[in-house]
């Protein structure tokens, strides 16, 4: 009777944890969404081997991506199975808009660019957002806040050697959104770079929600926007 009962045991537990297994690497499963919006001269700033192939890189926020994302782990998923890319599902009309809000900042091809995204992350939320839905979400969501306004109306412009706290940032993208964002950044050397703006919304990519701030820049050293 023992030995059936501590076999009965083990196998619920080989149960929870193959199951447990497949939640967390299956694929289509995920929390939140991540919005990211980076600054185009921290990325080509950082890029030594290869620079941009824009001499001059666009001085506003533009999409790097939107995240389906677990809070166990903000990286995953990715890389799923779903449809591949297909670039005849972006109509004309958006294709034009996203050239403007969702350009390749490092080598100049969009489509690429767009294409990497929908299949590393897009397709993860494909049972929430179809590609076209993906794409139009996100350039909407690119147009409800202008994030280089908001910081420029709170005097954060880009400074050869002006630093900020995390929080003076923050603060007036909080303040304009109602919801806190995460703030991302390169090192650059000695210097921490303002890189990316974050913005989370919830599973249905319909209503903006707080993010957590699991990573992101640091405290110290104070952070440079250039
Ligand atoms: P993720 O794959 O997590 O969406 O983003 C990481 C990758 O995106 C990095 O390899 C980074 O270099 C790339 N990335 C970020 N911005 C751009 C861009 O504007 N163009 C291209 N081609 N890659 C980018």
């Amino acid at each position: 009777m023992g030995m059936l009962k501590s076999s009965l045991a083990f196998l619920v537990l080989a149960l929870a944890f193959f199951l447990c297994f497949i939640m967390s690497t299956g694929d289509g499963s995920y929390d939140y969404f991540q919005f990211v919006q980076q600054w185009p001269p921290t990325n080509c700033r950082v890029r030594i081997k290869r620079p941009c192939s824009n001499p001059r890189p666009l001085q506003y926020f533009t999409i790097h991506g939107l995240w389906p994302s677990n809070y166990s782990n903000p990286t995953k998923p990715s890389n799923c199975n779903g449809s591949q890319f297909d670039g005849r599902k972006v109509s004309p009309q958006l294709r034009a808009k996203l050239k403007r809000s969702w350009p390749d900042v490092e080598s100049g091809n969009d489509t690429r660019f767009w294409e990497g995204e929908w299949n590393k992350h897009g397709r993860c939320s494909e049972q929430t957002l179809n590609q076209m839905q993906y794409f139009e979400r996100s350039q909407n969501m690119w147009r409800s806040y202008n994030i280089t306004e908001i910081l420029r109306n709170a005097s954060i412009v880009p400074h050869p050697t002006q630093t900020w706290t995390y929080s003076d940032i923050v603060s007036p993208i909080k303040k304009a959104t109602k919801r806190t964002p995460l703030l991302r950044c390169k090192q650059d050397k000695k210097t921490q770079l303002l890189h990316e703006v974050v913005f989370c919304y919830e599973y249905n990519a319909l209503k903006q929600i707080d993010c957590n701030r699991t990573a992101g820049c640091q405290n110290q050293p104070a952070i440079s926007f250039q």
